[in-house]
């Protein structure tokens, strides 16, 4: 620790300080900050006249394990902050002489500091939506369902949508089957309500919602939808492709809400230890709202947004070009890329493949954009200075946008770093291409994790050999940036790096893990969200590293995830996530002061 090299034995009474050992109690208290007075048993340092005085640290982190992704310095114990970016890196005797009167220092008491982590696709606003509706996740009765939606009710005013999401009726010890709409006109009958399902694939409304939706005996859903109905009326079920009958008509966000709900999802991004997110596919209004936050110093979150490219006209978006912040606008918003898609998902089976579904042999999936299409953006976003990124699942839509990116940007792809968001299934053949072609695989481990109990019955025994294929990429030497795709998946990092490592799920299923030789080492997975996704996002110059120069952001874990066993890795804590040398999180209950943009002083030694 930094404080015990400059307490003096027997000092403690004279100068007031707190013993180490006392402070190694308060391990996320601020230890106290000590004027470097010499010590009768030590030679005093030399006296620096007041002119001369070097610039100290607004926040000094020492006694703790950091690794800084720095092939320079890979290890170190203390990192020393100053005006939002890093100004020493090494041990604690290294990071002393910028412990001044002024700075903050946190006693790491060996925990772990690692540079801040970055979730490389995730959809911000979509997340935070969530905190806006009912979460119905392991509800275990149909009465505590019910309460939820009458509380709701009780602060929306009347004829206000009520959205939730996560029941599942067979959690349920007093309903079988279905619920009704019945249920739901008794707690909110003034209120349309639609709540989905855990899987996503029903929604349950009440009765204001159908009359909203104008729906009636006669309704007839879309192919490959149900409504549920008795005696010919829908019961307030409706299934797939049916839920967009109700769905069309629950109102857009007002702006308002897309700015709340960037907020709730900053909260959770913060909370789960990401300094930094890639929001994959804005739309008009959540851009607005990410730039009034930014202006007004409230986006805490570094955020590097992708334009929505399934936009019928793209340029208006583009016209205005990159939004990519300067040193000295402290801003945390970026907007340099657009997202598009090539196809859709495994599960639903709208990945394209080469070769049909191994479990459904009279189809292949789709493409989503005619790949002519698909090229003529991918040329107009690159010309404007805007990265791409194309969501590709599967293996015909990995090769059609390899071949669009091989002809769009033949040998500089090294400059405008195409991605493609997914890369699930890949043929042996372009397995290979990633690197040789400068194409970023951009890839989320918790989607193999989640996928993994149906997604070798898609696509059968051969070309699971190249899904969620990260062990083979890395060996090839493409770059992978790793991310969650939240909400689809939870947000934390944490269980990223746990799927990564281990190719299990929470519960340590399969044991040894599934195609483990597809596992990431831990120091690769650590890359994924660190270097990688600055590579990605084109700041490796300054993130993703704990290196002199680099922006202030941290991530502090209570376990390393280097050395952590499995049990270990899925239980480790948040305990401090900070952005520019802000302390933008601090775990509860940790005896730490609140999150400020500049440092404070809690103690100072006075000379008796
Ligand atoms: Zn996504």
């Amino acid at each position: 620790m930094v404080d015990s090299r400059t307490v003096c034995p027997g000092d403690e009474s004279r100068t007031g300080l707190v013993q180490p050992a006392a402070m190694r109690r308060i391990v996320w208290g601020l230890a106290p900050i000590v004027l470097l007075t010499a010590c009768p048993s030590t030679p005093p340092p030399p006296r620096p006249s007041p002119q001369a005085a070097p610039p100290k640290a607004d926040l000094v982190l020492s006694g703790g394990i950091v690794h800084t992704q720095d092939p320079q310095q890979p290890a170190a114990t203390a990192v020393a902050i100053r005006a939002g970016r890093i100004v020493a890196v090494g041990s604690d005797a290294q990071v002393t002489p910028w412990v001044g009167a002024e700075t903050r220092h946190i006693d790491l008491a060996g925990r772990v500091a690692l540079p801040g982590l970055v979730d490389a696709h995730m959809h911000l606003t979509g997340l935070g939506k969530r905190a806006l509706s009912i979460d119905l996740v392991g509800t275990k009765t149909l009465a505590e369902v019910k309460a939820k939606v009458r509380s709701a009710a009780a602060r929306a005013p009347a004829g206000q949508w009520i959205v939730g999401r996560g029941w599942d009726q067979n959690d349920w010890s007093d309903h079988r089957g279905f619920p009704k709409a019945k249920s739901l006109d008794e707690v909110a009958p003034d209120h349309p309500v639609a709540l989905t399902r855990v899987d996503g694939h029903a929604l349950w409304v009440n009765t204001a919602a159908m009359m909203r939706a104008r729906i009636t005996k006669k309704t007839r859903p879309k192919s490959g939808g149900r409504i549920v109905s008795r005696h010919g009326m829908p019961t307030g079920i409706f299934i797939d492709n049916a839920m967009q009958l109700i769905r069309q008509h629950i109102p857009a966000l007002s702006a308002k809400q897309v700015r709340q709900a960037i907020l709730h999802g900053q909260t959770q991004c913060l909370q789960a230890g990401l300094t930094g997110v890639h929001d994959m596919g804005v739309g008009p209004e959540e851009l607005s709202a990410l730039k009034a936050l930014d202006a007004e110093g409230q986006l805490k979150l570094r955020v590097y947004a992708a334009h929505d490219g399934t936009a019928p006209d793209l340029s208006p978006a583009l016209a205005a070009g990159p939004i990519i912040p300067t040193a000295a606008s402290e801003g945390r918003l970026t907007v340099r890329a657009v997202k598009f898609f090539a196809d859709g998902a495994l599960g639903s089976r709208g990945a394209a493949l080469l070769e049909p579904y191994h479990d459904d042999p009279t189809n292949s999936g789709l493409l989503l954009m005619e790949p002519a299409v698909l090229e003529a953006r991918v040329r107009t976003a690159t010309q404007r200075g805007f990265q791409v990124a194309t969501h590709a699942i599967g293996d015909r839509a990995n090769m059609v946008t390899l071949d669009i990116y091989k002809r769009v940007f033949a040998n500089s792809a090294w400059k405008h770093r195409p991605r493609v968001e997914h890369a699930q299934v890949l043929s042996q053949l372009d397995l290979q291409r990633f690197r040789a072609e400068g194409v970023i695989a951009s890839m989320q481990p918790t989607h193999a994790t989640s996928d993994m109990p149906w997604a070798e019955a898609r696509v059968g025994p051969e070309r699971i050999q190249g899904a969620y294929a990260w062990q083979s990429l890395l060996t090839s030497n493409a770059t992978i940036a790793a991310g969650s795709d939240a909400p689809v998946e939870a947000i934390s990092p944490i269980l990223g790096l746990y799927a990564a490592i281990t190719r299990s799920d929470a519960e340590g299923q399969p044991a040894g893990g599934w195609y483990v030789s597809e596992a990431m080492r831990p120091e690769q997975a650590l890359a994924a969200f660190t270097t990688g996704a600055a590579w990605a996002g084109f700041s490796e110059a300054e993130l993703g590293r704990l290196k002199e120069g680099y922006l202030a952001d941290i991530t502090v874990l209570s376990e390393d995830p280097m050395k952590a066993s499995p049990g270990e890795l899925i239980g480790a804590k948040v305990m401090l996530t900070i952005v520019q040398g802000e302390l933008a999180y601090v775990r509860p209950g940790a005896d730490a002061p609140p999150a400020t943009r500049t440092a404070t002083v809690t103690a100072t030694a006075t000379t008796p």
